[in-house]
């Protein structure tokens, strides 16, 4: 579905090409409902992305257009990274991106999970 300021989506953007296996990406872990990957660019030392398996641009998108089973089996894929990382006990920032403001860069929603060191402030202050 088209997100205003979002536009339809891509689908050749990176991730659906990885989704589609035509680029290789270090693989956590896999469902139904969802891919988790480490990130090309890590910003700490644990810097994990989780995509839902379906077209979606951002939350908004999201929330509007995927079935309940893919909302929670998303939701459930980003806990169970969270905990199969060892990120639960000494806590972790999961963090997401939509469209200019965000600096979104790829158009298929998608969660980081970052954690391993302190992460600082929520925001850098500007
Ligand atoms: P965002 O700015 O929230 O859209 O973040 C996109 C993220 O995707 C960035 O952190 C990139 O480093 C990451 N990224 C881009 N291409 C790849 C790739 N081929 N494999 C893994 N991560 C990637």
């Amino acid at each position: 579905m088209p997100v205003p300021g979002l536009g339809p989506y891509d689908d050749s953007n990176i991730f659906a090409r990885i989704l589609r296996g035509e680029i290789p990406c270090k693989r956590v872990y896999e469902d139904l409902w969802a891919l988790a990957f480490h990130d090309i660019n890590p910003q700490a030392p644990t810097h994990v992305l989780v995509i839902p398996k379906g077209r979606y641009v951002s939350v908004a998108d999201f929330a509007a257009s995927a079935s309940d089973a893919e909302i929670a089996g998303f939701v459930r894929a980003v806990g169970k990274v969270a905990q199969d990382l060892g990120l639960e006990a000494p806590g972790y920032r999961i963090l997401a991106n939509m469209g200019d403001h965000a600096g979104q860069e790829v158009p298929h929603f998608h969660v980081h999970l970052f954690g391993g060191r302190s992460l600082g402030p929520m925001l850098a202050r500007s």
